[in-house]
């Protein structure tokens, strides 16, 4: 089951030049920066409710954002939402025949198992399914 919106992915050039206006402008609160180097991100998390706004700076030019931001710009790159059963929401996406981006679960920032669905079968929005993995005991 989906529970909310987790987080809204928002692709930008530089954290450093992007940070201050979601920071001082909008007066979020910046939870973290983390990197995920197998997606080719640096990532700063802020806290707006329940629902982070996470944005995105390439780190390398053949990473998905990078490819993203030559084609298209800065700008609205995701949308996360939460559940607490990643394989069951693959496998009925799967039945659906909604197309995933990856064979299985991949490790997300912050903790997260994630999986993209194609947004040519979800009418155009880049959605992402995400679960929180259990804590470490
Ligand atoms: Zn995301």
């Amino acid at each position: 089951m989906y529970t909310k919106v987790d987080h809204i992915g928002i692709a930008v050039r530089s954290l450093e030049a992007a940070i201050p206006f979601y920071r001082d402008q909008l007066g979020l609160h910046l939870e973290a920066i983390d990197e995920v180097a197998s997606q080719g991100v640096r990532v700063a998390f802020f806290v707006c409710g329940e629902t982070l706004l996470e944005l995105l700076e390439p780190t390398r030019p053949d990473s998905p954002i990078a490819i993203f931001i030559e084609k298209r710009g800065e700008g609205l790159h995701h949308m996360a939402l939460a559940t607490d059963d990643i394989l069951q929401e693959r496998s009925k996406a799967i039945e659906n025949r909604i197309r995933l981006l990856s064979e299985a679960p991949l490790d997300g920032a912050h903790g997260k198992l994630i999986t993209f669905m194609h947004p040519k079968d979800t009418m155009g929005v880049l959605l992402e399914m995400c679960q929180r993995k259990a804590d470490p005991h």
